[in-house]
C-alpha cells in the first residue's frame, strides 16, 4: 500500500471532466473508478503531474492547459476528401471516428467533422484538441504496481478498457463496432508533402 500518488502507482480515480463552457465530456463514478498507471502517461500530462503526491480520499479540482492536455488544434490537420473515394459500406455518420492508413500502413484516428453530398471533412485532431479541461477528481486508492503493470505500462487488475466512455455523446464515443473503418487515402493521392498524421 502505497501513502502517495508516485510513479509507479496503480491509482483509482473518481473524476469528471468538464470544459469550460461547463459540458461534461466524461466521469467515472468512485464505486467504478478510473485506474491508471501513474507515471506512465496513461492520462494527460497535466492532469498526471498534478496528481502527483495526492493520497486516498483527496479531492482536488485541476485546470490543465491544451498544451498539456490533447495539444493545440492544428487546422492544417484536416483533410476534405471526395464522399466518392470513400468505401461505400461506410454508413457516414457526424463526430464518427475513421481509421486512417497512409501509404507506409500508418494508421491514424480521423472523425468526421462535415459531410456534404460530394465532400467528406476528416479532422485528425483529437476532439478535444485546443480545449482547457476542467477535472474534478477524487482519489479512490493507490497500490504499488505490479511487475507485469510496470512491463505493460498499465494496470490490468479492472477490465475498464473503453467501456467508461460516455455512450450518450457520439462525439466522443470510441466504443462502437461500425465506428472503426479502414480507409485508404492516399491510394489515388499526388501528395507532395510527407504524410505526418502519426498520433
Ligand atoms: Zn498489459
Amino acid at each position: 500500500m502505497l501513502e502517495k500518488i508516485e510513479n509507479g502507482a496503480v491509482v483509482s480515480l473518481a473524476y469528471t471532466l468538464r470544459l469550460t463552457n461547463g459540458e461534461v465530456i466524461d466521469f467515472s463514478e468512485d464505486d467504478e473508478p478510473l485506474e491508471y498507471l501513474h507515471g506512465a502517461e496513461n492520462i494527460v500530462p497535466g492532469l498526471e503531474r498534478q496528481l502527483t503526491g495526492l493520497k486516498v480520499g483527496d479531492k482536488k479540482k485541476v485546470e490543465v492547459e491544451a498544451a498539456d492536455g490533447y495539444g493545440a488544434y492544428d487546422p492544417e490537420d484536416v483533410e476534405v476528401v471526395d464522399r466518392d473515394k470513400l468505401p461505400k459500406d461506410i454508413h457516414l455518420k457526424l463526430g464518427m471516428f475513421l481509421a486512417v492508413g497512409d501509404e507506409e500502413g500508418n494508421l491514424s484516428e480521423a472523425y468526421v467533422r462535415e459531410v456534404t453530398p460530394k465532400k467528406v471533412t476528416l479532422d485528425f485532431n483529437h476532439p478535444l484538441a485546443g480545449q482547457k479541461l476542467l477535472f474534478d477528481v477524487q482519489v479512490v486508492n493507490i497500490r504499488e504496481a505490479t511487475a507485469d503493470e510496470l512491463a505493460h505500462g498499465h494496470p490490468h487488475s479492472l477490465d475498464h478498457d473503453h467501456d467508461d466512455f460516455d455512450e450518450d455523446d457520439e462525439d466522443f464515443d470510441f466504443d462502437d463496432d461500425d465506428v472503426l473503418n479502414f480507409l485508404d487515402l492516399d491510394a489515388d493521392e499526388e501528395d507532395d508533402e510527407p504524410n505526418n498524421h502519426t498520433h
